[in-house]
């Protein structure tokens, strides 16, 4: 870089007030997750989003430049839910997504009654930070989990390190991709009030709002549908974000008021 950029690239820094690593951080993570949306915010009171009364400070930074302090760890197995990928250190979490996410899976059972019960994958290292296969999931507010399959298809939780069935087929969704159940699961993780983005492949993301058109719910559907957006390698789970503890002050949270609703 010669000296003229290098000025240039200082006199942007100053301006913007971004450090340099988070200069780099905006440009160089999430290769495999959508940029678009990507304008931070520090977290606050700005968002009447419902809180769970946690008193530690757990989440420091953005999803994918952040760390994770005096965290929980995500249970082997519980009510209408396991934990794949064990034999990685992987299921370090906020105390915020791991309520979100076990009240999700009580939810689905009590509803479907199915034998498999939902299958987490990964969600962040003790500490958080740069995570193994990841771009993000660095403060414990990011999460994985297996789609729901016709043939209830349970991985086994001991082995692998990643998800065993791709619902794509030729450009299409699999018939093995159950419609039904992977919609209830993204709206009762909508519902939950706190969820920013849901990574899915937009080949899914399309299956599931024809779906919701079939059976007469579009309308209804279309705020949930908004907050899925597509990202590559993505056929295979979703990728659930949420917006900051009440109790992290130096959380950020990523802009996502400009996902449109719908499909
Ligand atoms: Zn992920």
């Amino acid at each position: 870089m010669d000296a003229i950029s290098r000025a240039f690239v200082l006199l942007i820094i100053i301006m913007t007030g971004f450090s340099l690593s988070s200069l780099a951080g905006a440009f160089e993570a999430e290769p495999e997750e959508s940029m678009v949306h990507s304008r931070v915010m520090q977290n606050d009171s700005h968002f009447n989003f419902p809180f769970f009364q946690i008193e530690s400070e757990q989440a420091l930074g953005i999803y994918w430049e952040g760390h994770l302090t005096s965290p929980d760890h995500f249970d082997n197995e519980g009510e209408g839910y396991i934990k794949l990928f064990r034999k990685r250190s992987t299921g370090w979490v906020t105390t915020d997504l791991a309520m979100i996410v076990k009240d999700v899976a009580k939810k689905m059972a009590n509803q479907f009654q199915a034998v498999d019960p939902l299958q987490v994958g990964d969600v962040a290292g003790f500490g958080g930070g740069v995570l193994d296969g990841h771009a993000s999931h660095q403060n414990g507010l990011d999460i994985d989990i297996r789609l729901l399959s016709k043939n209830h298809h349970i991985q086994e939780p001991e082995k692998g390190a990643d998800f065993d069935e791709n619902f794509v087929m030729k450009g299409h969704a699999s018939s093995n991709f159950d419609l039904e159940r992977n919609y209830q699961l993204i709206k009762h993780i909508v519902e939950s009030k706190r969820v920013t983005f849901i990574f899915l492949d937009r080949v899914l993301k399309s299956a599931l709002c024809r779906y919701t058109k079939s059976i007469g719910q579009y309308e209804s559907a279309k705020t949930i549908l908004g907050h899925l957006d597509h990202v590559v390698s993505h056929q295979d789970h979703i990728h659930v974000r949420i917006t900051c503890p009440q109790s992290s002050p130096h959380c950020q949270i990523q802009d996502f008021s400009l996902l449109p609703p719908g499909c």
